[in-house]
């Protein structure tokens, strides 16, 4: 690895490899992401884009609503980490930033020396818990009654069990683990997904390696169209940026299934509107020396599902800096 670590922002490579290979679900993962790249809309994050006349916090209305005070100093926070079975007094991470308060959730040894087993359970239940809080909070926007911290505690210990328990079934029949599968050693795999709002469509597009880190991203806005098309361009757009990487052997994957079986059987094209596309996807990937093309369920494809959604929310396109962040050996 030539990068230091000081290019790779203020979370280090490391912790999001350990996060990426953790066995927790991918939307907790992404969750976790999105609070250190503040791509969460927090009324703070949100008054930098649009004039919004109250920055307080919806829960409490205490404190300016930033990452810190949702996932570190909001009451509510305090009181369901006071309740839980790791009853954690925030006060003593009050001065944290997030990104500190992140690293200790997901490396939760060094700080707070939990460890083996009960480190991954540690983490597995903060995140379920920022999951929650971040969910009762958008209730409360949404103009829901407020839970009160009780219930909220109760809730996140029940849906920490089932983590646990869909944790303890996937390590037990990894076939049908939910979570997002790295290519073999030597190959890229490159995950695309389009988003259609009412006013565009974004597509985008992730690029692991075998590690798992990210090699390469890209985003594109495109105008509006029925889905099958916008699918069919976000696997080319994946085919073509694959093409720009050093690398020998690739497979694209996507959740759309008919695309994908359109790329790997070119007489299965659902509609003749992307016989053009599927064509060029075909050529592009066969100027490598080895190419395939994968179905996965949404879930597990909510890396770049994510990148689609964070480039429509920020008006953002092409290789996003934040996904610096993320991985090890950029080329
Ligand atoms: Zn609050």
């Amino acid at each position: 690895m030539q990068q230091s670590n000081t290019s790779l922002g203020p979370m280090h490579e490391e912790h999001w490899k350990m996060l990426w290979k953790s066995k927790m679900h991918e939307r907790l993962k992404l969750l976790l992401w999105r609070i250190v790249c503040k791509s969460l809309p927090v009324q703070e994050i949100l008054s930098k884009r649009f004039p919004i006349p109250n920055i307080s916090c919806p829960v409490c209305g205490e404190e300016v609503e930033t990452v810190e005070h949702v996932f570190i100093h909001c009451p509510i926070t305090v009181q369901a980490w006071a309740n839980s079975v790791w009853p954690l007094n925030m006060d003593v991470f009050k001065d944290m930033n997030i990104d500190q308060w992140i690293k200790i959730i997901i490396n939760p040894i060094e700080k707070l020396k939990i460890q083996g087993k009960e480190a991954k359970e540690f983490s597995l239940f903060a995140v379920v818990l920022c999951d929650q809080v971040w969910k009762n909070r958008n209730q409360i926007v949404w103009g829901n009654q407020p839970v009160d911290s009780i219930k909220l505690s109760i809730q996140i210990n029940k849906v920490f069990i089932q983590h646990k328990q869909a944790w303890q079934s996937i390590l037990g029949e990894k076939e049908n683990s939910p979570s997002w599968k790295p290519p073999p050693l030597g190959w890229i795999k490159c995950n695309f997904d389009a988003t259609v709002k009412p006013d565009k469509v974004v597509l985008a597009v992730v690029c692991r390696d075998s590690n798992g880190s990210i090699v390469a991203t890209d985003s594109q806005e495109e105008c509006l169209s029925e889905p099958l098309w916008v699918k069919s361009k976000a696997a080319l757009l994946a085919a073509s940026l694959a093409r720009k990487e050093v690398v020998a052997r690739v497979v694209i994957e996507g959740d759309a299934q008919s695309v994908i079986k359109a790329i790997l059987n070119p007489s299965t094209t659902p509609h003749w509107s992307i016989n053009a596309i599927i064509e060029d996807i075909r050529l592009t990937l066969n100027s490598f020396e080895c190419w395939n093309a994968s179905f996965v369920f949404r879930d597990s494809n909510c890396v770049a599902h994510s990148l689609a959604q964070w480039a429509y929310f920020c008006n953002s396109f092409g290789s996003p800096p934040l996904c610096c962040f993320w991985l090890g050996g950029r080329r």
